[in-house]
């Protein structure tokens, strides 16, 4: 979605009567965890079939009025974004491809039976948050502000239909970097007991039911002694997909590059979709294929595949170090595609190299 003309403006702003003062502010930005701290703005904006899109307002970050009957409550209808917003160093703030999450936002919500909503408001509801208070986007190299958009079935009504009242909230989280010291390679456990998505269900759509699914494999991974969960297509239960809230990317000793193709049940993510562009311009070969756990597992033994890495928004990119399953064990190397896509990534984001796709807006 090109995003050129100056769209902001479209959501009221309000006053904020108790914003954090300055003092508390200043220790919040400099001791920054992911998802832990939010600005003192947020976006709002409400749907009916009968208005559309109305109420739009910035207005306090704060608790939420809400019916104990409201559908999301029960059934779970929601969908979701995340995407960042940078300070360069002439103090000016961007955000990465936001017209790639108002896009995948859109698709969410067709799969969930929502309504769209417009990709000026999602960018606008963008726009007049971080305006509110640029401050709440920190200056320190690799942190950033998390901007998280999301609707939801706020209608009150106990019974499995569409849900004919949406809430529109766009909420920001002021991060530091994911890792403090550099890329931290992290353990992965294949499951082949539990399954992400099934052709036809909805793993192409940033819905919350598909991370309440991964809460127990996670579980499970991590008394084993894994960082993350990867899964498996559910036909063959053999094909890699992605992990619970990345993709996976494996590179060969011929600097080729293998990642599982887009096929309706893993999400297409923003950061692979860059990767994808990066590695391919930069000469190399790059397969949106099927990937089997079994060769995959060979190769890496072999030396075939010499790095693996998955790539998210969180934390842009994160060198596999092990791939664990029931009876297997293998360890990539890593290597230098991983650091040169994760320099490359943060340095057109950060404003260190030049962006010469338009990425930033
Ligand atoms: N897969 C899943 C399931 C995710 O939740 C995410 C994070 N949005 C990704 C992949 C990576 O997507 P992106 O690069 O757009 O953050």
């Amino acid at each position: 979605v090109p995003v050129a003309t100056e769209i902001a403006g479209r959501f009221k702003p309000t006053v904020h009567p108790n914003p954090t003062p300055l003092e508390a502010k200043i220790k919040i930005l400099k001791d920054l965890k992911f998802g832990q701290m939010f600005s003192d703005y947020m976006a709002r904006a409400v749907w009916t079939p009968e208005t559309g899109w109305t109420q739009k307002v910035i207005q306090p970050y704060g608790p939420i009025q809400l019916s104990p009957a409201a559908a999301v409550l029960h059934y779970g209808q929601e969908v979701f974004e995340g995407l960042k917003a940078y300070r360069h160093a002439d103090g000016s703030i961007w955000s990465f491809r936001p017209g790639f999450n108002a896009a995948r936002f859109n698709a969410s919500a067709r799969r969930m039976a929502m309504p769209e909503l417009p990709v000026e408001d999602f960018l606008s509801s963008i726009i007049d948050t971080v305006r509110a208070d640029p401050t709440w986007v920190p200056e320190t190299n690799g942190s950033s502000l998390y901007l998280r958009p999301f609707m939801f079935a706020s209608e009150a009504f106990l019974g499995v239909h569409s849900a004919k009242e949406i809430t529109y909230l766009m909420i920001a989280s002021p991060v530091g970097p994911y890792f403090a010291s550099g890329l931290k390679p992290v353990k992965i456990w294949v499951s082949t007991e539990y399954h992400r998505a099934a052709p036809g269900g909805t793993g192409a759509a940033k819905t919350a039911g598909n991370y309440a699914a991964s809460l127990l494999p996670q579980q499970e991974a991590a008394s084993r002694g894994y960082d993350q969960v990867c899964y498996l297509d559910v036909i063959e239960n053999r094909f890699l997909e992605e992990l619970g809230g990345m993709n996976v990317f494996a590179v060969r000793n011929d600097g080729s590059i293998l990642t599982p193709a887009v096929t309706g049940t893993i999400l297409e993510g923003g950061t692979r979709s860059s990767i994808i562009t990066l590695l391919h311009d930069s000469g190399r070969e790059v397969f949106e294929t099927q990937i089997a756990v079994d060769d995959l597992v060979k190769w890496i033994q072999t030396g075939e595949v010499t790095e693996m890495f998955a790539c998210g928004t969180a934390a842009v990119v994160t060198p596999i170090g092990e791939l664990g399953g029931e009876n297997f064990k293998a360890r990539p190397k890593g290597g230098e595609v991983t650091q040169w896509i994760y320099d490359e990534l943060t340095g057109i984001q950060n404003g260190t190299r030049p962006d010469k796709y338009g990425w930033l807006y």
